[in-house]
């Protein structure tokens, strides 16, 4: 039995070996369908927190911005790295959240209130499969395309509409703001006034820039970037899952490309890298996966 136990762990370790030596089309061409609801196993097998449950109340916001994955709560000595992606929902979502699946890896995905108006069907299955959905304003509006700029109303307004889409789509608002293009104006004094974490990172994959077609070179350079971590044990990785209307945000886009493949490509190496150097993953929330 001992034997027999060995030799399946081994096959698997190869197949996880080649499906690491091969990246790129296997993981990107992989069909899209629904999600896994959240295991109930996962909990009730103590391995770590239920991913499905989301916050009622909001944790007390921090005075500054949160740049770094939050700890486990087994202790500041544990790494831990949170993956985060931006700009959804949109097509590439569900494959990103089914390469997250098959490696149980919580994450979690800034959305805006107007792409999710406009794909509430993929929001709610990203919400349904348990992930943490952080507020990323409701159009993207950079504050030289808003008149006045980003007043503190102007922030709120952003921050609140896309709270009440979400609450009206998948049925919970975010405890966590995260501003377009890391802008910082008024951001802190507006969400914190509304009991809202403003959310920063310190790994930028800079996939925005991908190509319009999945590369190895493309693919390679998200993967380098999003593990070039230095010394850092709390990495928060700034990656996106869509890409907002060009009318919204006109100046930071006109480089920008939609496709993503190149992010759904590089995931399961970013994995595996993470997980090799013993790092935990966990959301925003701080839940970590078995
Ligand atoms: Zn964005």
């Amino acid at each position: 039995m001992r034997r027999t136990h060995r030799a399946r762990a081994a096959l698997a370790a190869a197949a996880a070996l080649l499906a690491i030596a091969a990246p790129g089309l296997p993981a990107a061409a992989r069909p899209s369908s629904t999600l896994d609801p959240p295991s109930a196993s996962r909990g009730a097998a103590g391995q770590g927190a239920p991913l499905a449950s989301a916050p009622t109340t909001c944790p007390a916001p921090p005075a500054g911005f949160v740049v770094q994955a939050p700890g486990t709560g087994k202790g500041a000595t544990v790494a831990t790295v949170a993956l985060t992606f931006d700009d959804g929902p949109g097509p590439a979502d569900l494959q990103i959240a089914a390469v997250l699946q098959k490696h149980r890896v919580p994450a979690t995905f800034f959305f805006t209130g107007e792409a999710v108006a406009r794909n509430p069907g993929v929001a709610r299955q990203i919400a349904a499969a348990g992930y943490t959905i952080g507020n990323h304003s409701y159009d993207h509006r950079y504050p030289n395309a808003v008149p006045g700029g980003w007043s503190i109303n102007f922030v709120t307004d952003q921050i609140v509409r896309t709270n009440a889409v979400f609450a009206a789509s998948f049925g919970t608002s975010s405890c966590y703001f995260r501003p377009p293009g890391g802008i910082t104006d008024n951001v802190l004094a507006a969400a914190r006034a509304i009991g809202v974490t403003s959310v920063m990172w310190n790994v930028d994959t800079n996939d925005w820039r991908q190509p319009n077609t999945t590369t190895r070179a493309a693919t390679d350079s998200i993967v380098q970037a999003a593990t070039t971590v230095g010394q850092e044990k709390h990495p928060m990785v700034l990656m996106h899952s869509s890409t907002t209307p060009q009318v919204a945000n006109p100046t930071a886009n006109q480089a920008a490309s939609g496709h993503r493949g190149n992010t759904v490509a590089a995931l399961p190496q970013i994995i595996a890298w993470y997980r090799a150097q013993g790092y935990v993953f966990v959301d925003l929330a701080g839940r970590s996966a078995p």
